[in-house]
């Protein structure tokens, strides 16, 4: 890579000194800093909010929501402990006990939230669904999770469950969050404010089921990841220890709590961190969001490389016309970030772009470039403190190679982190096949520098062979996005009788750049310069988007399967963008 390394700053003298940053890290300790319940128990819920107010923080503001039409509600850690324990009571009153799953297909609602602490508490698994798949994924998701709850809106109900429920027989409540009880459903506020205040957390041990994530499905069928309390040890500690989370800071996490960041770390990590939160119920919008970080006096903010780009293809002249000084962190998470995008923080934001490597299997962040350390932009990261991380080879026979700095491999890491899936849903083979030799495989091809930073080459399914070499996509994409028309690049091999394969790149304009053969010779031209005639992609088509998941990650396979004329696969990607 050519950009040169961002050096750190020495602290600013703003931070009070923080114990936890000073403590070497083991994971019993961190574990040590959480309260637990009597007898050795651990719950989520107990450490997010009911740990916050014993401490003396029940006034300080949790969750500031900004609904999408301007209203604004707040709701202090007391609140949100005593809501929760309504909702709590409420399912034990359905019936809900340790290990039923319940879910929610809402947007970011503030009872998304209270419905996420109160299944906790009773010891449920909770399980998000994102409110804009369509029914067929809803159902899907619905059956595979055999949720007995699901909390939801009365327009997504209609729209997406109600015709569907004949064919879900363990889904016994609806809780609907807008309106009132009618045969088949329940009012969500109704049970609410039928119950006490008081809600005492039944023991949950460390192990017990959680939480319920299905992945993003950028690879395959998504797969149900279920993860277990004691993942909270590890959400406070990277909180904390990456994301620079202090209590009182305010903090927005982009993610819709839909997917596992949104979770991880748009409630768990700042609630146990005592954090204040900010969601705002719209979609993207770049003038909105300056609008926020300005407003809000958004301290530390976490988003993802998709909404950076969007940003970065609004302009800069939207952003210089904030104030933006209180920003103190920012950090990015779920694709690649292209070097530009960390840069174009900096000069931007007046904050680089962080990033950060971590799977809906790992629970947290396992990679990252912190606030204590240089940052190489393009790399993701050295591994955190307490995580072992290595490139390596599988043998064909079972078992795995180490490789050397330098060497190109799957990444992987050695078990025994709490937040460490448990299982994939009904998939028990699946998920055996992570393993081998105490490593957990992640599927992702990385490289590691002799400094031990590591650099994202791409998913093992991605990667690219050509006249011999071995491409990941991200290095090319990275290149073109240097090219000032080029806004989105996606890259993919397609097969040729002399190469093996050659690359072809999609690629998405700029407003105010317009596709022509003339452009495309360029974009070609100017790779060939950075990357060199073997590297560099041979044909090149212009697209007005790429396809991505829900989730906003670019889908090379369905760019290939569309190239190559091939079936899709599987129904994911499809299911993916079903409304
Ligand atoms: P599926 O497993 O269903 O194909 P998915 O892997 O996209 O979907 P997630 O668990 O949401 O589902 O995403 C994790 C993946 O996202 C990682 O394995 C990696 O490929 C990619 N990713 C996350 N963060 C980064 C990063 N900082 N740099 C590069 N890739 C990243
Ligand atoms: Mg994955």
């Amino acid at each position: 890579m050519n950009w040169t390394t961002i050096r750190k700053t020495p602290a600013s003298g703003e931070l009070a000194p923080n114990p936890v940053d000073a403590a070497p890290v083991s994971w019993e300790t961190a574990r040590a800093e959480l309260e637990g319940l009597p007898g050795g128990g651990l719950n989520i819920a107990h450490e997010a909010v009911d740990r916050q107010v014993r401490a003396g923080r029940g006034e300080v503001i949790a969750l500031r929501w900004l609904g999408k039409n301007g209203e604004r509600r707040t709701f202090s850690y007391a609140e949100l402990a005593r809501l929760s324990n309504r909702f709590a009571n409420g399912l034990n009153r359905l019936g809900i006990r340790r290990g039923d799953r319940v879910c929610v297909l809402a947007g970011r609602l503030p009872e998304l939230y209270i419905t996420a602490l109160g299944a906790l508490k009773v010891g449920a698994v909770f399980c998000p669904l994102f409110s804009a798949f369509g029914p067929e994924p809803v159902r899907v998701r619905l059956a595979k999770s055999q949720a007995r709850v699901l909390v939801t809106t009365s327009l997504l109900y209609e729209r997406k469950v109600r015709e569907q429920r004949c064919a879900l027989p363990d889904l016994e409540h609806v809780l609907l969050t807008d309106s009132g009880a009618e045969p088949g459903v329940h009012a969500f506020h109704a049970l609410l404010d039928a119950e006490s205040d008081q809600f005492a957390i039944p023991f949950t041990a460390p192990d017990d089921w959680a939480l319920l994530h299905f992945t993003s499905g950028t690879t395959g069928s998504p797969k149900g990841a279920l993860h277990v309390h004691e993942a909270v040890v590890a959400h406070r500690l990277t909180g904390r220890r990456v994301l620079d989370l202090h209590p009182g800071d305010v903090y927005w996490c982009t993610a819709d709590p839909g997917w596992v960041t949104g979770v991880s770390y748009g409630i768990i990590a700042p609630l146990t961190n005592g954090a204040t939160l900010v969601v705002d119920e719209a979609e993207f919008d770049a003038r909105r969001w300056y609008a926020i970080l300005e407003r809000e006096q958004v301290k530390v903010w976490y988003t993802a490389p998709t909404a950076i780009r969007m940003l970065m293809k609004a302009g800069v002249e939207l952003a210089r016309g904030h104030d933006l000084s209180a920003l103190r962190f920012a950090a990015s998470v779920g694709e690649p970030l292209h070097p530009e995008g960390v840069v174009w923080g900096l000069e931007t934001l007046g904050q680089p772009f962080h990033d950060t490597w971590w799977q809906t299997e790992t629970g947290a962040i396992m990679i990252a470039n912190t606030r204590a350390q240089d940052i190489r932009p393009g790399s993701m990261g050295r591994p955190l403190p307490g995580i072992e991380a290595a490139i390596v080879r599988r043998r064909p026979e079972g078992g795995v190679d180490l490789l050397e700095p330098g060497a190109e491999g799957e990444l992987a890491l050695r078990v025994g982190w709490p937040s460490l899936f448990r299982g994939y849903l009904d998939d028990e083979e699946r998920y055996r096949h992570c393993f081998t030799d105490g490593w957990y495989l992640s599927g992702d091809l990385a490289t590691r520098d002799a400094d031990g930073y590591y650099w994202f080459l791409g998913r093992a399914d991605d990667v690219i062979k050509t006249a011999g070499h071995l491409i990941g996509p991200f290095e090319i994409e990275s290149v073109l996005l240097e090219h000032p028309a080029v806004a989105e690049a996606g890259m993919i091999g397609k097969p040729d009788a002399f190469a093996g394969q050659i690359i072809k790149a999609f690629v998405a304009l700029k407003p105010g750049y317009a596709a022509s053969d003339a452009l495309r010779k360029e974009l070609i031209g100017f790779s060939r310069i950075r990357l060199g005639p073997a590297v560099a992609p041979r044909e090149l088509e212009f697209v007005a988007d790429l396809p991505k998941t829900r989730s906003g990650k670019i889908m090379r396979r369905l760019l290939r399967a569309r190239e190559l004329g091939l079936p899709v696969g599987d129904l994911s990607a499809l299911e993916n963008s079903a409304e």
